[in-house]
């Protein structure tokens, strides 16, 4: 597959375009940024862990009935996915307060939930990502009610695989932001990336956080957090 012009570069990823008008290649980064491009910095080998890490998940997910836009990894940082309309929401699911739900609500980080949560932000930069329900997502026409019920049931049962794998990994998913798009035809698949930076990952016996929390409060060690989350899931795998 021929790699033709950069269409978009993004805070974490590059993306172009291919000979084939249906795909792309995503092109994995080790910059990171935080608090909507405040905090920048760079994360040495994270776009190699996220690009491998994501691909491992997706081809999972793609087994226990998860539609994704995984197609071939092509190298240790670029992959080629099938192109969609990105539906601009993010989707966050939730099984352990921390983070914004932490703070909005007043609840103490760690607190586990009976069953998980979801929630949904408008995907808009100038507009700091703001949460938005459902309702407002329909108003905005930015997905419709059946696409909306889609991605809803998708993103609980990539929590349900997601929560069960990492467990066998000693490692406690606490939360995790999706994006979903369409296709020509307009299928939904879970597009853009799992990794570190979009999930929030525990160490089940120490608590201790392998993600990118690390880099968002200067915690140190972000670099060796990545790897060892890496490493657990290859020898899962
Ligand atoms: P951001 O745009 O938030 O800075 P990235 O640096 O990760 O994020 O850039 C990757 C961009 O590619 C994101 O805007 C994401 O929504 C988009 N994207 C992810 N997967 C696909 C896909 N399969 N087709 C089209 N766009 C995608
Ligand atoms: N998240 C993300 N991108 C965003 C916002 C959140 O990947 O733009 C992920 C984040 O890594 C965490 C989950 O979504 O795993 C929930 O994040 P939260 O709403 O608590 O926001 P934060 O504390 O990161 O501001």
């Amino acid at each position: 597959m021929t790699k033709r012009e950069q269409l978009y570069e993004g805070k974490a990823k590059k993306v172009f375009a291919t000979d084939d008008p249906e795909l792309l290649i995503v092109s994995y980064k080790d910059d990171a940024t935080a608090f909507n491009g405040l905090k920048k910095g760079t994360i040495a080998g994270k776009g190699v862990i996220n690009n491998e890490m994501s691909n491992l998940l997706m081809q999972r997910l793609e087994k226990a009935g998860v539609p994704t836009h995984y197609v071939e990894e092509l190298n240790e940082r670029e992959t080629l996915v099938k192109k969609v309309s990105i539906v601009p929401l993010e989707v966050i699911v939730r099984n352990i307060a921390a983070g914004s739900f932490s703070k909005r609500y007043g609840v103490d980080e760690g607190v586990v939930f009976d069953s998980p949560t979801v929630e949904f932000s408008y995907k808009n930069d100038e507009l700091g990502d703001p949460l938005i329900n459902e309702y407002h997502a329909l108003a905005l026409k930015l997905a419709t009610a059946e696409e909306i019920d889609t991605i809803k049931k998708y993103a609980f049962a990539v929590n349900d695989f997601l929560k069960a794998f990492w467990a066998e990994c000693g490692v406690t998913l606490v939360d995790f932001k999706l994006e979903f798009g369409r296709l020509a035809d307009g299928t939904i698949v879970l597009a853009d990336e799992i990794s570190p930076d979009t999930c929030r990952l525990w160490d089940s016996k120490t608590g201790e956080k392998l993600d990118k929390d690390r880099f968002r409060r200067d915690l140190g060690g972000v670099e060796d957090a990545y790897a060892e989350v890496m490493k657990r899931l290859s020898e899962h795998v």
